[in-house]
């Protein structure tokens, strides 16, 4: 019988594989982690706050039709995330850099100054890319667009990739761009909340049917050859159809070379207080190895005596040493990627997917967006909410 297997468990190879067993298909799920959810996976520890190993994940979306998928598997927590710059010693401002930032940093006067002009040049309530600010026309724009750079961007970024931020481009600058109004939220998508259980009870969910079978603790690499055009399941050629999520250089065993990522690594503490700092984020901007520090409690408002907080420091990604969260995207990394995706094209059962396999900065609602219009595209029929069963007891 025609067989449907999916490599990774995350966000993307949960979605697809419920939109085939909604759809009547048998589907195996293999992870070679002993965990679901991929990077977005979670756990209660012995706190009882819901701590996030692979580092801080909230989820946002403007997408109806993401949010309105996920909602089958969770029931939510209203949470809108505001994140706090540490620039100078006691000097916190607001991220995405704000008008309460520009008060909070430079006299009045000067404040009101450049307000103004910020409003008159690029209008009130405007999100403006930090590079796009460093080339305006107006010279004081451009003073105060060096002045954020210099502050919340570039030692930041260099810390974050060992690139510039002009090296790195719009995918990724552009995430964070300057707002010219008080909006202090991180996101300002229609749809913030947190899975009331966490994401792991929510990706749980979503893999509970009966057509679907996981196996985890299951390298897909030990299972699965590709040559010539055929796809291999333990020596056989595969009659079905392989997704794949994981990184597309180790399916095809590095063939075009290693493919550049960036790595973390998390250092984790349990304190005794109840609250540790007044955002549940606070990047440090000009300081620091590390990037960030985020105090889990926050995200949901559990009180607690103690707090959980992590610091995240930005690692070289070495092959089998550490894992790669985050492909790098520049151009040069995206030629390197198509040679891969080239390579796919010659088996017309696989199928790649997800922020590793497509070599794409995607957030888990683009996941799950990518997800839907993938089983689409395979299947030709349009993904509706109907086909969802609402499961019983999530
Ligand atoms: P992954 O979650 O990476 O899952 C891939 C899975 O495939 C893994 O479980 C892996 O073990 C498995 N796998 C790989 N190779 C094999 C193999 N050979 N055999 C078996 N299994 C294999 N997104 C947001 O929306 N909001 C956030 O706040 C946010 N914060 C983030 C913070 C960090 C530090 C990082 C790294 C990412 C963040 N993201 C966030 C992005 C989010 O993690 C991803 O968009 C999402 O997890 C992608 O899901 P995925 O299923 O494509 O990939
Ligand atoms: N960034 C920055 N300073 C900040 C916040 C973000 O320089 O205070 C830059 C940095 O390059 C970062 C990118 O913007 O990698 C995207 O930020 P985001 O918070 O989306 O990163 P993620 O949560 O995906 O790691």
């Amino acid at each position: 019988m025609e067989k449907i297997i999916i490599v990774g468990a995350g966000f993307s190879g949960a979605t697809i594989a419920r939109l085939f067993a909604e759809s009547g298909k048998d589907v195996i799920v293999v992870d070679r982690r002993d965990t679901i959810g991929g990077n977005a996976y979670d756990y209660v520890d012995k706190t009882g706050i819901i701590v996030q190993p692979y580092g801080p994940h909230i989820f946002h979306t403007h997408d109806k039709q993401v949010f309105d998928f996920l909602s089958n598997f969770t029931e939510w927590n209203k949470y809108e995330h505001r994140v706090k710059a540490k620039i100078r010693k006691d000097k916190f401002v607001p991220v995405p850099f704000n008008l309460t930032s520009l008060f909070a940093l430079f006299p009045k006067e000067k404040a009101e100054r450049i307000k103004n002009v910020l409003v008159e040049e690029i209008g009130l309530d405007k999100k403006v890319p930090i590079l796009q600010l460093k080339k305006h026309k107006s010279a004081e724009i451009r003073d105060f667009a060096d002045f954020v750079y210099k502050h919340i961007f570039y030692i930041y970024t260099m810390k974050q990739w060992g690139f510039k931020p002009e090296h790195l481009g719009e995918e990724v600058m552009n995430r964070v761009p300057v707002y010219v109004s008080y909006e202090d939220r991180y996101f300002v998508d229609e749809y913030q909340y947190m899975p009331k259980k966490g994401f792991a009870d929510l990706i749980a969910n979503i893999l509970r049917h009966p057509r679907i079978k996981l196996k985890l603790h299951t390298d897909a690499k030990k299972e699965i050859t590709l040559s010539d055009g055929v796809i291999y399941l333990s020596g056989k050629p595969l009659d079905g159809t392989l997704i794949y999520t994981g990184c597309v250089d180790e399916l095809f065993d590095y063939k075009f070379g290693v493919l550049p990522y960036r790595s973390l690594k998390f250092k984790f503490q349990t304190l005794k207080t109840p609250s540790f700092q007044e955002s549940a984020v606070v990047n440090y901007t000009t300081s620091h190895k590390y990037t960030r520090i985020t105090e889990f409690s926050k995200f949901t408002s559990q009180p607690q005596e103690n707090t959980v907080i992590v610091k995240e420091y930005p690692k070289k990604f070495k092959k089998g040493k550490n894992i790669p969260y985050y492909p790098i995207p520049i151009e040069k990394n995206r030629k390197h990627y198509l040679q891969y995706e080239e390579e796919a094209k010659k088996y017309k059962e696989l199928y790649l997917l997800g922020r590793l396999a497509k070599y794409k900065y995607i957030d888990m609602d683009d996941a799950v967006k990518a997800s839907i219009e993938l089983y689409e595209q395979i299947t030709g029929d349009d993904y509706d909410l109907s086909m969802i069963t609402k499961p019983e007891n999530n």
